[in-house]
């Protein structure tokens, strides 16, 4: 346990924070993450505060439109629930003084998260669009968000007056303010290299993505342009990040230790950056969920008093099937097995691994055996993306009554399927799944998981005893024989192990479902990350 009187003072860092599914701050995972993180925070009284940017409209909505494919829609969003700190930084942007409102959030139960906001009217036009879409450009715009949290965020934990100890970086895109923790440094009078070496020592980072084109990077020159540079020279900036600067890299050289979000990850990411000169070490911690949130209190105290558990599954599958109906006007079956399946659409993940053999899969859908429920977002600039989408959708016309797609992904979607589905489902090309914390959601709910051995799962994984791996870590660089092999699988565990044990075994699958919570409640839970993040990040 931790001794909360001596605990370092942590200012964390974030693009995005996924506090509650209307308060539109959050695009995924790293979003969930981060609100489940500070809403933990609070749990714990320790003293962590996050940094993050008010956004004017969020990320996109998605929706599917007549002709079956997604389209993105952006709206503006007001919250009469955030606090006026009162507080205005000052950053340069272009060569202009860009001004920074500055909100505080502490009403979902969390630690106060800061929020800067462009859309004021001392800015002008352009400007004021800097904080309107979460991730909605890239490039220039995408610099200039990085310059709002990252520097603008120093500045007003100055004005805060708060001495921190720690700088925690969620992600790469935060990682400008160590250039203000550097540029504070050589005003006091240290060389660039001494303000570098002090300022990593107050610096740690967490690195979350396993693909190399996801790990954000900028020419120099768009960099300078915007005014990145921050008083660094050009040659310092190249020593820093690289030509073209890559933000990772950047935060591995300034950070004093670095962390990957589950053990295989950290494996990943050792190789991924092993040839990056100065960089700090990457250990492994796992992520984890906020229980209160995402686990429902039913299952639990079945579980809790070894009642019946079933039956509080069942509730939730009724709810899930009454919310698709509502939302799709398809009736489900609570009587057939459910399989609940929800990704970013992104090519690596396969949502559409399971359509592969038609023979196979069509019949199973056709007498409803087996019923799917999708969800998921694209990338709003992912073309990609937006095409599995579709495909998906195009699936829900073939099988009617028993494949569904729910659009527009958010909170609340994620929460109903994670406690309503039978199975949950997960078959990303191993090892580009960093973590996959929808899977602990699913397994703390006795939603039992049947997943490719990838991100968090070969750490709680005991096959047909507490949920399902297919695969069995099995990796290669040919697409093609990863797919074929990880299909087969799939196709094997479904039907020779889920669909026996789900329609004739009853008991075995209840057994597995307590085993499931038994084996992840605790572990897997944030309080357990937050203490590890202490123990192994905050604590020298
Ligand atoms: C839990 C959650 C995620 C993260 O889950 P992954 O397993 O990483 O995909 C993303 N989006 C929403 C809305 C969630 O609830």
């Amino acid at each position: 346990m931790l001794d909360n009187k001596k605990l370092p003072l942590v200012a964390y860092f974030c693009m995005e924070y996924g506090l509650e599914s209307n308060f539109k701050m959050y695009a995924g995972g790293l979003g969930i993450l981060a609100g489940d993180y500070l809403k933990a925070a609070k749990d714990l009284n320790v003293p962590l505060i996050g940094i993050g940017i008010k956004w004017k409209q969020g990320y996109s909505d998605q929706c599917i439109g007549d002709d079956g494919t997604p389209y993105d829609s952006y709206h503006n969003y007001t919250y009469d629930f955030l606090e006026d700190t009162g507080i205005k930084v000052t950053v340069k942007i272009r060569n202009r003084d860009v001004v920074c409102k500055v909100w505080k959030i502490e009403k979902f139960r969390n630690n106060p998260i800061y929020l800067l906001d462009t859309d004021i009217p001392e800015n002008n036009g352009e400007d004021r669009w800097i904080t309107g879409q979460l991730y909605g450009w890239f490039k220039e715009e995408r610099i200039a968000q990085e310059i709002v949290l990252g520097i603008g965020g120093v500045k007003l934990l100055r004005e805060l007056g708060l001495n921190i100890d720690v700088y925690h970086f969620n992600e790469g895109h935060a990682v400008l303010a160590a250039l203000e923790l550097i540029k504070e440094k050589m005003q006091s009078g240290y060389s660039f290299e001494e303000a570098w070496r002090q300022t990593r020592e107050e610096v740690v980072f967490t690195t979350h993505t396993p693909i190399i084109q996801g790990n954000e990077s900028h020419t120099i020159d768009a960099l300078g342009y915007m005014g990145a540079f921050n008083g660094l020279n050009r040659e310092q900036m190249v020593r820093i990040g690289g030509e073209p600067f890559n933000m990772t890299v950047a935060a591995l050289r300034l950070s004093r230790k670095s962390n990957a979000v589950a053990q295989l990850h950290a494996e990943t990411a050792n190789k991924m950056w092993k040839t990056t000169s100065g960089r700090s070490e990457i250990i492994g911690i796992t992520n984890a969920i906020h229980v209160p949130t995402w686990v429902d209190e039913r299952v639990t105290k079945a579980y809790e008093i070894d009642g019946d558990i079933w039956k509080a599954h069942m509730e939730n599958k009724k709810e899930l099937i009454a919310f698709v109906e509502e939302k799709n006007g398809v009736k489900l079956d609570s009587d057939k097995l459910l399989i609940g399946f929800s990704r970013r659409a992104a090519p690596y993940k396969r949502s559409d691994l399971i359509f592969t053999k038609e023979e196979i899969i069509a019949p199973l859908l056709k007498s409803g055996k087996v019923q799917i429920v999708f969800s998921g977002k694209g990338h709003p600039l992912d073309d990609t993306g937006k095409k599995i989408v579709g495909k998906l959708e195009k699936m829900t016309k073939e099988y009617p009554n028993s494949v569904v797609f729910l659009q527009n992904y958010d909170m609340n979607i994620g929460r109903a399927l994670t406690r309503g589905a039978d199975i949950w489902l997960n078959n990303p090309r191993r090892p580009l799944e960093a973590s996959g914390t929808s899977g602990m959601k699913a397994a703390m709910n006795g939603v039992l998981n049947c997943s490719i051995l990838d991100g968090w799962w070969p750490e709680a994984c005991q096959h047909k005893i507490n949920g399902w791996q297919f695969g069995d870590g099995f990796e290669s660089d040919n697409v093609e024989e990863l797919d074929k092999h990880d299909c087969d699988a799939l196709y094997d565990v479904i039907l020779n192990e889920v669909i026996p044990t789900y329609y004739e075994n009853k008991e075995k699958w209840i057994e597995m479902m307590k085993t499931s919570i038994k084996s992840t409640r605790e572990y897997f839970s944030m309080n357990r990350m937050i203490e590890e993040y202490y123990e192994k990040l905050y604590i020298k």
